[in-house]
């Protein structure tokens, strides 16, 4: 089985796509069907959405609650209706201090499942420009992402993490010894937690040109049974399930055979391909 568990129906900020709607959900699920992927989960931007804005501080987010997570909640809930192969997630972003105000946000909606994110670090954006790694020296950039990565894991939110070594985005990495010891620490915290961790495809297309995570970090996650997602963070329809394939058999080579599925938030293992 492929699924594909990353995926913005709202669209960019550039383009968005108009309202939520099932039928908008539809054309993902035909470019799905397209590209070889089984099923989809969407995994919108918490922050898109105003039940959440007494969540967050900063001000990208602040500027961007507009939307209602009801009409994003309905839209995947009649598309699975209809009988299409797709999940209800939402994208959150992690801040420590709201662990308990997410919780209250997430609590009322049928959530096949929720990924934890972190976009920002001591108020510094991670994959926007100038970002962490060019505010702090670079060692010092990964080592408080990776800090607040592994909080994320702990927090019990979220069910698994998405993109785990987004950092290196830009290109620019920690010294190899520091990211060797980063690596199996965070290894260590996620398999304690007991979250799965997500091999995505979306790295492929930015500066970095890899996926994430490092084969260093998803091979400590499968000596420890961690399991994983798969994703392509598609924002178009379009982009569904772009080199999915590549972080399957990436993943395959680290040695997994299995991938999640979730319902409400139970998580089975499904033969990966
Ligand atoms: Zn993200
Ligand atoms: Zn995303």
């Amino acid at each position: 089985m492929i699924v594909d568990y990353h995926m913005h129906l709202r669209g960019t900020d550039d383009s968005p796509l108009g309202p939520y709607s099932a039928d908008r959900a539809e054309e993902y699920v035909e470019q799905a069907r397209r590209t070889g992927i089984d099923e989809i989960g969407f995994s919108d931007h918490v922050y898109y959405f105003r039940q959440g804005e007494r969540l967050w501080e900063i001000p990208r987010m602040l500027e961007r609650c507009h939307d209602d997570l009801d009409d994003y909640v309905d839209a995947v809930v009649e598309a699975k209706r209809r009988g299409l192969p797709v999940k209800l997630g939402l994208e959150v972003d992690y801040f420590p201090g709201v662990e308990t105000g997410i919780a209250e946000l997430l609590e009322p909606y049928p959530w096949d499942y929720v990924l934890g994110s972190v976009h920002f670090v001591d108020g510094f954006p991670v994959d926007q420009e100038p970002s962490l790694v060019h505010k702090l020296p670079t060692g010092e950039a990964w080592r408080r992402y990776f800090v607040w990565l592994r909080n994320a894991a702990r927090s019990g939110l979220f069910d698994s993490l998405a993109h785990p070594d987004l950092v290196k985005i830009f290109g620019m990495r920690a010294p190899e010894e520091e990211t060797h010891y980063l690596h199996v620490e965070t290894a260590d915290a996620i398999e304690a937690a007991g979250v799965c961790v997500e091999v995505s495809a979306a790295g492929l297309h930015k500066h970095v040109g890899e996926l994430y995570p490092d084969r260093e970090l998803l091979a400590a996650c499968h000596e420890r049974g961690i399991p994983i997602t798969l994703a392509s963070d598609a924002h178009r329809p379009e982009h569904v399930g772009r080199d999915v394939d590549k972080a399957a058999a990436f993943a395959r080579e680290v040695g997994y055979e299995t991938v999640t599925v979730f319902d409400r938030r139970e998580r089975r293992q499904e033969p990966l391909g």
